[in-house]
């Protein structure tokens, strides 16, 4: 599995445990390259969970998407992977609770910015500003200076 750190290809499986409901297979591996560790999940394929976008149209839900999402927005952060991982995986579950199978972007999009900006105040505003889309820039603006002000005091 490549080394999300440096690419690296070749790595050792350092710890596995299966998930209570036994569905899921968590395995700690350690880079053979730069040592640092990561975690990969093993699952069984379903029938995948949806995400509907604004105009209606529906894309199976990709959590390697909104991993690469958060984690652009994280660049260079003080933000421990273990917290990214937890953020990514509270985002799962809130797909993968849905009755109906599905969720709209709009609603996970909204999620991942609540939880960013307890997190972190530059992700929050790197990952709002790519979701928000400038499409609303006065709100967008409106929101910088909030948070401008609270660092201010
Ligand atoms: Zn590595």
């Amino acid at each position: 599995m490549r080394c999300p750190f440096c690419g690296h290809l070749e790595d050792k499986v350092v710890d596995s445990r299966e998930s209570r409901e036994g569905d899921v297979i968590r395995r700690r591996r350690e880079c053979l390259k730069c040592e640092r560790r990561f975690t990969s999940y093993e699952r069984v394929d379903e029938i995948p969970y949806m995400v509907v976008k604004k105009d209606g149209r529906r894309e199976p839900f990709d959590r390697d998407k909104v991993m690469a999402g958060v984690m652009k927005a994280c660049e260079r952060r003080p933000i421990p992977m273990a917290k990214i991982e937890a953020l990514v995986n509270s985002i799962e579950k809130y797909v993968q609770d849905s009755k109906d199978r599905e969720r709209s972007t709009e609603k996970i999009g909204e999620m991942i910015m609540r939880r960013l900006k307890e997190l972190d105040k530059v992700a929050y505003v790197r990952f709002a500003s790519v979701y928000l889309d400038f499409k609303d820039v006065t709100e967008f603006m409106s929101e910088i200076k909030t948070l401008v002000r609270g660092r201010a005091k």
